[in-house]
Protein backbone atom coordinates (compact mmCIF):
# COMPACT_ATOMS: atom_id res chain seq x y z
CA UNK A 1 0.00 0.00 0.00
CA UNK A 2 0.75 3.64 -0.50
CA UNK A 3 2.01 5.18 2.44
CA UNK A 4 2.30 8.91 2.18
CA UNK A 5 4.94 11.57 3.48
CA UNK A 6 3.53 14.81 4.53
CA UNK A 7 6.28 17.71 4.09
CA UNK A 8 6.48 20.98 6.12
CA UNK A 9 9.72 22.85 4.47
CA UNK A 10 8.80 25.76 7.18
CA UNK A 11 10.93 29.21 7.01
CA UNK A 12 14.37 30.15 6.22
CA UNK A 13 16.83 27.18 5.04
CA UNK A 14 13.86 24.91 5.96
CA UNK A 15 12.52 25.21 2.33
CA UNK A 16 15.95 24.67 0.93
CA UNK A 17 16.89 21.49 2.56
CA UNK A 18 13.63 20.06 2.00
CA UNK A 19 13.71 20.54 -1.39
CA UNK A 20 16.53 18.24 -1.54
CA UNK A 21 15.45 15.24 0.54
CA UNK A 22 12.19 15.68 -1.74
CA UNK A 23 14.63 14.82 -4.87
CA UNK A 24 16.18 12.14 -3.05
CA UNK A 25 12.53 10.73 -2.16
CA UNK A 26 11.69 11.42 -5.90
CA UNK A 27 14.44 9.12 -6.77
CA UNK A 28 13.30 6.67 -4.73
CA UNK A 29 9.89 6.66 -5.93
CA UNK A 30 11.25 6.14 -9.31
CA UNK A 31 13.08 3.10 -8.73
CA UNK A 32 9.33 1.84 -6.91
CA UNK A 33 9.22 2.72 -3.36
CA UNK A 34 5.60 3.40 -2.83
CA UNK A 35 5.35 6.96 -1.62
CA UNK A 36 3.66 9.81 -2.10
CA UNK A 37 4.68 13.23 -0.99
CA UNK A 38 2.39 15.88 0.04
CA UNK A 39 3.36 19.16 1.42
CA UNK A 40 1.47 21.93 3.74
CA UNK A 41 2.64 25.45 5.31
CA UNK A 42 3.91 25.43 8.81
CA UNK A 43 5.39 28.32 10.95
CA UNK A 44 6.31 31.46 10.06
CA UNK A 45 5.16 30.78 6.10
CA UNK A 46 1.90 29.50 7.78
CA UNK A 47 1.63 32.83 9.61
CA UNK A 48 1.77 35.40 6.98
CA UNK A 49 -0.72 33.37 4.21
CA UNK A 50 -3.75 31.71 7.05
CA UNK A 51 -2.76 33.64 10.12
CA UNK A 52 -1.90 30.93 12.49
CA UNK A 53 1.49 28.55 12.88
CA UNK A 54 -0.35 25.86 11.58
CA UNK A 55 -3.58 25.21 11.04
CA UNK A 56 -6.37 22.91 12.34
CA UNK A 57 -6.39 20.66 8.61
CA UNK A 58 -2.35 20.58 8.44
CA UNK A 59 -2.57 18.93 11.97
CA UNK A 60 -5.07 16.29 10.63
CA UNK A 61 -3.09 15.57 7.94
CA UNK A 62 0.01 15.00 9.97
CA UNK A 63 -2.04 12.58 12.01
CA UNK A 64 -3.04 10.63 8.93
CA UNK A 65 0.71 10.50 7.58
CA UNK A 66 2.88 7.61 8.02
CA UNK A 67 5.55 9.97 8.61
CA UNK A 68 6.01 13.83 8.56
CA UNK A 69 9.32 15.69 7.81
CA UNK A 70 10.06 19.32 8.07
CA UNK A 71 12.27 21.64 7.26
CA UNK A 72 12.58 24.56 10.10
CA UNK A 73 10.42 27.04 11.82
CA UNK A 74 11.35 30.36 12.76
CA UNK A 75 12.90 33.96 12.03
CA UNK A 76 13.37 37.33 12.34
CA UNK A 77 10.06 38.17 10.87
CA UNK A 78 7.75 36.75 13.63
CA UNK A 79 9.92 37.20 16.71
CA UNK A 80 7.90 40.34 17.93
CA UNK A 81 4.50 38.07 18.01
CA UNK A 82 2.91 36.85 21.07
CA UNK A 83 4.07 32.89 22.28
CA UNK A 84 0.63 31.48 20.55
CA UNK A 85 1.42 33.39 17.34
CA UNK A 86 4.84 32.55 16.94
CA UNK A 87 6.32 29.61 14.70
CA UNK A 88 7.89 27.65 17.10
CA UNK A 89 4.31 27.36 18.99
CA UNK A 90 3.06 25.56 15.84
CA UNK A 91 6.09 23.29 16.23
CA UNK A 92 5.10 22.30 19.98
CA UNK A 93 1.35 21.95 18.92
CA UNK A 94 2.29 19.76 16.18
CA UNK A 95 4.01 17.95 18.65
CA UNK A 96 1.65 17.87 21.10
CA UNK A 97 -0.61 16.64 18.35
CA UNK A 98 1.45 13.77 17.22
CA UNK A 99 2.10 12.81 20.78
CA UNK A 100 6.15 11.79 19.91
CA UNK A 101 7.21 11.76 23.11
CA UNK A 102 10.72 9.99 22.22
CA UNK A 103 12.86 12.18 20.16
CA UNK A 104 16.15 10.21 18.64
CA UNK A 105 19.09 11.74 17.67
CA UNK A 106 22.27 10.51 16.72
CA UNK A 107 25.30 11.82 16.82
CA UNK A 108 27.17 10.34 14.00
CA UNK A 109 30.78 11.23 12.99
CA UNK A 110 31.36 10.51 9.04
CA UNK A 111 35.06 9.59 8.05
CA UNK A 112 35.70 11.67 5.40
CA UNK A 113 35.34 14.67 7.34
CA UNK A 114 37.81 14.02 9.62
CA UNK A 115 39.65 15.56 6.95
CA UNK A 116 38.42 18.50 6.68
CA UNK A 117 40.64 20.42 8.90
CA UNK A 118 38.17 23.36 9.52
CA UNK A 119 36.33 20.49 11.99
CA UNK A 120 39.33 18.30 13.00
CA UNK A 121 39.77 20.08 16.26
CA UNK A 122 36.21 18.71 17.39
CA UNK A 123 35.88 15.73 15.59
CA UNK A 124 35.81 12.33 17.68
CA UNK A 125 36.43 10.13 14.90
CA UNK A 126 33.96 6.33 14.86
CA UNK A 127 31.63 8.26 17.47
CA UNK A 128 28.32 6.70 17.21
CA UNK A 129 25.84 7.75 19.41
CA UNK A 130 21.88 7.69 19.63
CA UNK A 131 20.05 9.90 22.46
CA UNK A 132 16.47 8.92 22.85
CA UNK A 133 15.47 12.21 24.74
CA UNK A 134 11.62 12.58 26.17
CA UNK A 135 9.87 15.11 24.57
CA UNK A 136 6.91 15.99 25.46
CA UNK A 137 7.01 16.07 29.54
CA UNK A 138 9.68 17.54 32.22
CA UNK A 139 10.17 21.00 33.34
CA UNK A 140 9.18 22.48 30.17
CA UNK A 141 5.73 21.42 30.35
CA UNK A 142 4.80 21.18 34.38
CA UNK A 143 2.44 22.63 36.22
CA UNK A 144 2.05 25.14 37.88
CA UNK A 145 4.83 27.42 35.67
CA UNK A 146 4.47 31.04 35.39
CA UNK A 147 5.98 34.41 36.78
CA UNK A 148 3.93 36.21 39.78
CA UNK A 149 4.66 38.75 41.91
CA UNK A 150 5.21 38.25 45.41
CA UNK A 151 2.98 40.65 48.50
CA UNK A 152 6.53 42.22 48.75
CA UNK A 153 6.95 43.39 45.11
CA UNK A 154 9.39 40.32 44.53
CA UNK A 155 8.85 38.71 41.27
CA UNK A 156 9.00 34.86 40.95
CA UNK A 157 9.39 32.96 38.43
CA UNK A 158 8.42 28.87 39.00
CA UNK A 159 8.75 26.01 36.55
CA UNK A 160 7.90 22.31 37.84
CA UNK A 161 9.45 19.42 36.71
CA UNK A 162 7.29 16.70 37.19
CA UNK A 163 7.09 13.06 35.17
CA UNK A 164 4.68 10.49 35.78
CA UNK A 165 5.82 6.31 35.81
CA UNK A 166 3.75 5.94 32.48
CA UNK A 167 5.30 8.84 30.60
CA UNK A 168 8.90 7.60 32.09
CA UNK A 169 8.48 3.76 31.40
CA UNK A 170 6.82 4.38 27.18
CA UNK A 171 9.60 6.38 26.41
CA UNK A 172 12.23 4.09 28.27
CA UNK A 173 10.96 1.01 26.47
CA UNK A 174 11.30 3.15 23.25
CA UNK A 175 14.96 3.45 24.30
CA UNK A 176 15.47 -0.29 24.92
CA UNK A 177 13.55 -1.17 21.82
CA UNK A 178 16.07 1.21 19.93
CA UNK A 179 19.08 -1.24 22.06
CA UNK A 180 17.80 -3.92 21.15
CA UNK A 181 18.52 -3.09 17.11
CA UNK A 182 22.43 -1.39 18.54
CA UNK A 183 24.31 -2.85 20.94
CA UNK A 184 21.73 -3.75 23.90
CA UNK A 185 23.60 -0.98 26.20
CA UNK A 186 21.34 1.76 27.87
CA UNK A 187 22.83 4.57 29.78
CA UNK A 188 20.32 6.85 31.54
CA UNK A 189 20.97 9.85 33.02
CA UNK A 190 19.34 11.92 35.72
CA UNK A 191 19.86 13.99 38.42
CA UNK A 192 18.23 11.72 41.32
CA UNK A 193 20.48 12.79 44.05
CA UNK A 194 18.55 16.05 43.84
CA UNK A 195 15.67 15.83 42.00
CA UNK A 196 12.31 13.77 43.58
CA UNK A 197 11.47 13.05 39.50
CA UNK A 198 15.29 11.76 38.35
CA UNK A 199 14.84 9.40 41.30
CA UNK A 200 11.42 8.08 39.98
CA UNK A 201 12.76 8.48 36.88
CA UNK A 202 15.53 5.99 37.76
CA UNK A 203 13.71 3.66 39.90
CA UNK A 204 10.87 2.70 36.87
CA UNK A 205 13.73 2.81 34.09
CA UNK A 206 15.38 -0.06 36.26
CA UNK A 207 12.40 -2.03 36.73
CA UNK A 208 10.55 -1.99 32.83
CA UNK A 209 14.83 -3.46 32.18
CA UNK A 210 14.30 -5.72 34.75
CA UNK A 211 11.11 -7.20 34.00
CA UNK A 212 11.15 -6.95 30.43
CA UNK A 213 14.20 -6.03 28.96
CA UNK A 214 16.60 -8.58 30.74
CA UNK A 215 18.67 -8.85 28.15
CA UNK A 216 20.09 -5.21 28.18
CA UNK A 217 23.31 -3.65 29.94
CA UNK A 218 21.38 -0.48 31.57
CA UNK A 219 23.59 1.70 33.80
CA UNK A 220 22.45 4.75 35.84
CA UNK A 221 25.20 8.15 35.42
CA UNK A 222 24.33 11.47 36.64
CA UNK A 223 23.39 14.18 34.37
CA UNK A 224 26.41 16.00 35.10
CA UNK A 225 28.90 12.94 35.25
CA UNK A 226 27.80 12.49 32.02
CA UNK A 227 28.32 16.31 30.71
CA UNK A 228 32.01 15.58 31.65
CA UNK A 229 32.13 12.01 30.22
CA UNK A 230 31.08 13.07 26.98
CA UNK A 231 33.96 15.13 26.75
CA UNK A 232 36.57 12.82 28.16
CA UNK A 233 35.82 9.95 26.38
CA UNK A 234 32.35 9.94 24.67
CA UNK A 235 32.78 6.75 22.44
CA UNK A 236 31.91 4.79 26.04
CA UNK A 237 28.39 5.26 24.68
CA UNK A 238 26.18 3.66 22.32
CA UNK A 239 22.74 4.65 23.63
CA UNK A 240 22.04 7.46 26.01
CA UNK A 241 18.51 7.78 27.55
CA UNK A 242 17.41 11.21 29.14
CA UNK A 243 14.55 13.33 30.49
CA UNK A 244 13.29 16.68 28.37
CA UNK A 245 15.50 19.06 30.23
CA UNK A 246 19.23 17.07 30.40
CA UNK A 247 18.32 15.72 26.73
CA UNK A 248 18.22 18.98 25.15
CA UNK A 249 21.00 19.87 26.82
CA UNK A 250 23.12 16.72 26.63
CA UNK A 251 22.34 16.06 22.88
CA UNK A 252 23.15 19.49 21.53
CA UNK A 253 26.77 18.73 23.38
CA UNK A 254 27.15 16.07 21.75
CA UNK A 255 26.45 17.14 18.83
CA UNK A 256 28.87 19.36 18.54
CA UNK A 257 31.49 16.67 18.77
CA UNK A 258 30.69 15.29 15.42
CA UNK A 259 31.29 18.75 13.07
CA UNK A 260 28.31 20.72 12.04
CA UNK A 261 24.68 21.21 12.55
CA UNK A 262 24.06 20.91 9.10
CA UNK A 263 24.59 17.27 9.50
CA UNK A 264 22.41 16.05 12.23
CA UNK A 265 19.08 14.61 11.83
CA UNK A 266 16.56 13.64 14.28
CA UNK A 267 13.45 11.70 14.96
CA UNK A 268 9.94 12.29 17.13
CA UNK A 269 8.14 9.08 17.86
CA UNK A 270 5.53 8.05 19.40
CA UNK A 271 3.46 4.63 19.96
CA UNK A 272 3.92 1.64 17.04
CA UNK A 273 2.20 2.51 14.59
CA UNK A 274 1.50 6.04 14.17
CA UNK A 275 3.84 8.61 12.54
CA UNK A 276 6.47 9.68 13.39
CA UNK A 277 8.02 13.69 13.24
CA UNK A 278 11.12 13.94 11.53
CA UNK A 279 13.45 17.02 11.06
CA UNK A 280 16.95 18.34 10.87
CA UNK A 281 18.46 19.60 14.20
CA UNK A 282 19.33 22.76 13.04
CA UNK A 283 17.20 25.94 12.57
CA UNK A 284 16.07 28.18 10.47
CA UNK A 285 19.44 29.86 9.69
CA UNK A 286 18.31 33.54 8.59
CA UNK A 287 21.86 34.37 8.37
CA UNK A 288 22.24 31.81 5.12
CA UNK A 289 18.76 31.86 3.88
CA UNK A 290 18.13 32.85 0.09
CA UNK A 291 21.46 32.26 -0.77
CA UNK A 292 21.35 28.59 -1.79
CA UNK A 293 24.47 26.93 0.78
CA UNK A 294 22.68 25.51 2.99
CA UNK A 295 23.66 22.05 3.83
CA UNK A 296 21.11 19.58 2.35
CA UNK A 297 22.86 16.48 4.55
CA UNK A 298 20.74 16.84 7.76
CA UNK A 299 17.36 17.29 5.75
CA UNK A 300 18.41 14.22 3.37
CA UNK A 301 19.48 12.09 6.26
CA UNK A 302 16.13 12.85 8.31
CA UNK A 303 14.48 11.16 5.67
CA UNK A 304 16.21 8.68 6.05
CA UNK A 305 15.28 7.85 9.63
CA UNK A 306 11.55 8.38 8.42
CA UNK A 307 12.46 5.45 5.87
CA UNK A 308 13.64 3.15 8.74
CA UNK A 309 11.63 4.33 11.37
CA UNK A 310 7.92 4.74 10.31
CA UNK A 311 8.05 3.74 6.53
CA UNK A 312 9.42 0.33 7.15
CA UNK A 313 12.22 0.64 4.25
CA UNK A 314 16.02 -0.04 7.17
CA UNK A 315 17.04 -1.24 3.56
CA UNK A 316 16.39 2.19 1.70
CA UNK A 317 17.55 4.04 4.86
CA UNK A 318 20.92 2.40 5.02
CA UNK A 319 21.44 3.64 0.96
CA UNK A 320 20.36 6.79 1.65
CA UNK A 321 22.35 7.33 4.29
CA UNK A 322 25.71 5.35 2.88
CA UNK A 323 25.26 8.04 -0.53
CA UNK A 324 25.93 10.86 2.25
CA UNK A 325 28.86 9.08 3.59
CA UNK A 326 30.25 8.36 0.02
CA UNK A 327 29.22 12.01 -1.15
CA UNK A 328 31.50 13.18 1.46
CA UNK A 329 34.32 10.66 0.61
CA UNK A 330 34.43 12.09 -3.25
CA UNK A 331 35.04 15.44 -1.57
CA UNK A 332 31.53 16.89 -1.75
CA UNK A 333 31.47 20.31 0.57
CA UNK A 334 28.84 23.08 1.21
CA UNK A 335 30.87 25.93 2.76
CA UNK A 336 29.69 24.76 6.62
CA UNK A 337 31.90 21.94 5.78
CA UNK A 338 34.84 23.88 4.30
CA UNK A 339 34.00 23.79 0.80
CA UNK A 340 32.03 25.90 -1.83
CA UNK A 341 29.22 23.47 -2.72
CA UNK A 342 25.82 24.72 -3.57
CA UNK A 343 23.06 23.37 -1.43
CA UNK A 344 21.33 21.60 -5.08
CA UNK A 345 25.29 20.60 -5.84
CA UNK A 346 25.56 19.13 -2.57
CA UNK A 347 21.82 17.06 -3.36
CA UNK A 348 23.09 16.18 -7.32
CA UNK A 349 26.40 14.57 -5.03
CA UNK A 350 24.03 12.73 -3.46
CA UNK A 351 21.67 12.00 -6.19
CA UNK A 352 24.68 10.64 -7.83
CA UNK A 353 25.67 7.85 -4.91
CA UNK A 354 22.72 6.95 -4.77
CA UNK A 355 22.08 5.49 -8.07
P1 LIG B 1 16.91 27.74 16.22
O1 LIG B 1 16.63 28.66 17.34
O2 LIG B 1 15.86 27.74 15.16
O3 LIG B 1 17.35 26.37 16.63
P2 LIG B 1 19.58 28.60 16.07
O4 LIG B 1 19.73 30.01 16.52
O5 LIG B 1 19.92 27.50 16.98
O6 LIG B 1 18.13 28.39 15.48
P3 LIG B 1 20.43 27.71 13.50
O7 LIG B 1 19.37 28.25 12.64
O8 LIG B 1 20.43 26.28 13.75
O9 LIG B 1 20.47 28.54 14.81
O10 LIG B 1 21.84 28.15 12.95
C1 LIG B 1 23.01 28.24 13.76
C2 LIG B 1 24.21 28.49 12.85
O11 LIG B 1 24.49 27.32 12.08
C3 LIG B 1 23.96 29.61 11.84
O12 LIG B 1 25.15 30.36 11.65
C4 LIG B 1 23.59 28.87 10.60
O13 LIG B 1 23.91 29.57 9.43
C5 LIG B 1 24.38 27.56 10.70
N1 LIG B 1 23.62 26.47 10.07
C6 LIG B 1 22.52 25.87 10.56
N2 LIG B 1 22.08 24.94 9.74
C7 LIG B 1 22.90 24.92 8.68
C8 LIG B 1 22.95 24.15 7.47
N3 LIG B 1 22.03 23.21 7.16
N4 LIG B 1 23.95 24.41 6.61
C9 LIG B 1 24.87 25.33 6.88
N5 LIG B 1 24.88 26.09 7.99
C10 LIG B 1 23.90 25.89 8.90
MG1 LIG C 1 18.95 25.92 18.08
Amino acid sequence: MTKTLLLLPGDGIGPEVTAVARRVAGRLIAQGLALQVEDALFGGAAIDAEGAPISDETIARAKAADAVLMGAVGGPAWVDQPFDNRPEAGLLKLRAAMNVYANLRPARCFAALADASSLKRIFVEGLDIMFVRELTGGVYFGEPRGIETLENGERRGVNTHVYTSSEIRRVARAAFELARTRKNEVVSAEKGNVMEAGLLWREEVQALRDAEYPDIKLSHMLADNMAMQLVKNPRQFDLILTDNLFGDILSDQAAMLTGSLGMLPSAAIGDAGKPGLYEPIHGSAPDIAGRGVANPSAAILSFAMALRYSLGRADLADRVEAAVSAALDAGARTPDLGGTMSTAAMGDAVLAKLG
